[in-house]
């Protein structure tokens, strides 16, 4: 077992409280995967220090050179892949294919990041007055606070370590309580490939002392959050006042439609992959089903046959569809809404229990849950559940259909199937969301576009892709005119 140090200035150092607390694996809840800091104000205060006495020399340090450093850690990581993968696995508990996947997104981002180094580009564009030129270009901001969840414990660290930096900002780092090992690997792979002491700090414990400390320091210019709407929403109040951008990327109630013309064999895959993988804890989760009334009887069928032959497990054995839930507090979170779906009058197929035979009574885990008979405003239709339920919602056509997806305060994901490429026109513009699938599941995105959701999913900034995402909020404009006329021209003034 590790016991895990911050990273300040460089330095791996313990908490100044001499606290600890354990990460434990939810697959197998004995087994203690590392013990990490319960750090306290004064950590937060010297890691900010560090990211604010070594932003001058980042700033200035050429974004090529920047990228060179984040195509080293993409190296690292593409060697690091099987064995980080194997601890997502451990820590979070998706299964091994998808903690490979989160580690590949990071080195895809790495890489991507590493070429905008040699981009970043602003504008340039004709001066009404002779002799003179105009230009936009972009500054980093300074020093960055990067709030993360546990559900992807590399991937998502990665998409906010690795375009603040190639923008020019140092950051301090605080991830999830939940896979603090994760981070820590992480942040390893960016000492390893040389970035300079200061540039990135790491400050483990809770949210509510170390995560707001950091968020609301007074030198810190920006914030960038994944997770729930709860904290997202009081931590942009906060962020308001102080007058520095945050970034949200926060919860979802994604759905699919599945039409009467659909591939139902397409539609099936693409429903259990959405609804069930990583055991539904992902922000795009496809929650809600829903189907044409004409295909509706033999889609659930279809649907509760397969989710009932899922297998569940610990991530790490072959064969495992699903793993454990992250941790007791989602396990009770999950078994009420069960409970809530069963009071509001919606129609259980299958699942709705903790599943405890044998090695599964060691861990977190809920088998597969598909409820029918589901309406629009039931709170299981509207409401984050974040673990394997899906609720399955039936519509006459593709306007009553559109009509129920959009009615959501969430607005991250959506999803079509058809076969009518006017339906699938017309969902491209119709679906209310950040993200659009047309005969994809909700979930499955490319980190070269970017990622974000409207409404409550998100504030607006998205995460990922080049200067329509990430990089146009970790980074600002400076436009700067130049004067080479050697006397006074006016400019907005009227002359004739
Ligand atoms: P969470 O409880 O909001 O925690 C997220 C992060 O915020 C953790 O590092 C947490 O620290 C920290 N935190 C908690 N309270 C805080 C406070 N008062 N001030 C500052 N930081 C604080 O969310 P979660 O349970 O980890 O993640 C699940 C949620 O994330 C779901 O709603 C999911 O939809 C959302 N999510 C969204 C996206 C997206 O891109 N839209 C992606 C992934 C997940 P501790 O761990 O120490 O509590």
């Amino acid at each position: 077992m590790k016991t895990i140090k911050n990273f300040i200035n460089g330095q791996w150092v313990p908490p100044s409280t001499g606290e600890y607390e354990e990460s434990v694996s939810p697959a197998h809840v004995v087994e203690v995967v590392a013990r990490y800091p319960m750090s306290g104000k004064a950590d937060v205060d010297r890691a900010v220090e560090a990211a604010r006495s070594a932003f001058p020399m980042w700033r200035d340090t050429p974004a090529p050179r920047r990228g060179e450093i984040l195509f080293k850690a993409a190296e690292i990581l593409r060697r690091r892949k099987e064995e980080l993968g194997r601890l997502v696995t451990r820590e979070m508990g998706k299964i091994l294919p998808e903690g490979l996947g989160d580690v590949q997104e990071a080195i895809d981002m790495a890489y991507f990041m590493a070429g905008e180094g040699r981009r970043l580009q602003g504008e340039t564009v004709p001066c009404e007055l002779p002799n003179k030129d105009g230009k936009s270009i972009r500054v980093p901001w300074g020093v960055f606070a990067l709030i993360t969840p546990w559900n992807f414990p590399i991937a998502i660290p990665s998409w906010k370590i690795f375009a603040s930096l190639i923008c020019g900002n140092t950051v301090v780092f605080k991830p999830s309580s939940d896979s603090p090992l994760c981070a820590v690997r992480l942040v390893e792979i960016l000492e390893e490939a040389g970035l300079p002491a200061g540039v990135l700090n790491l400050v483990t414990g809770s949210g509510e002392s170390v995560g707001e400390a950091l968020a609301l320091h007074q030198d810190v210019q920006g914030i960038s959050f994944t997770g729930s709407c709860a904290v997202g929403e009081a931590l942009a109040v906060s962020a308001a006042k102080l007058h520095r951008p945050i970034a949200m990327e926060m919860g979802g109630k994604n759905a699919i439609m599945v039409m009467d013309d659909a591939n139902l064999d397409l539609a099936l895959e693409g429903v259990l992959w959405g609804a069930f993988g990583t055991t539904g804890q992902r922000c795009t989760a496809s929650s809600r089903i829903i189907v044409h009334e004409k295909v509706h009887d033999l889609f659930v069928e279809r649907l509760v046959k397969a989710a009932n032959a899922l297998r569940l497990g610990d991530g790490l054995d072959k064969g495992v569809d699903v793993g454990p839930l992250i941790n007791r507090r989602a396990l009770s979170k999950v078994l009420n809404y069960i409970r809530i779906g069963k009071d509001e009058g919606a129609h259980l197929h299958c699942g709705g229990a903790q599943a405890q035979a044998g090695a599964l009574a060691e861990g977190y885990f809920v088998e597969p849950t598909v409820f029918s008979a589901v309406t629009p405003n039931m709170r299981i239709a509207q409401e984050e559940i974040f673990g394997p339920v899906v609720s399955v919602i039936k519509c006459d056509s593709y306007e009553e259909g559109v009509s129920i997806v959009n009615q959501s305060r969430f607005g991250l994901s959506a999803a079509i199937y058809t076969q009518n490429i006017n339906y699938a026109a017309r969902a491209e513009r119709d679906l209310d969301t950040g993200l659009v699938y047309v005969n994809a599941s909700t979930i499955g995105a490319e980190i070269q576009l970017p990622f974000g959701g409207f409404r409550h999913s998100g504030s607006g900034h998205p995460e990922a892709g080049g200067l329509m995402g990430a990089l146009d909020f970790f980074s600002h404009i400076k436009v700067v005119y130049r004067d080479f006329s050697g006397k006074l021209q006016k400019a907005q003034i009227d002359v004739s």
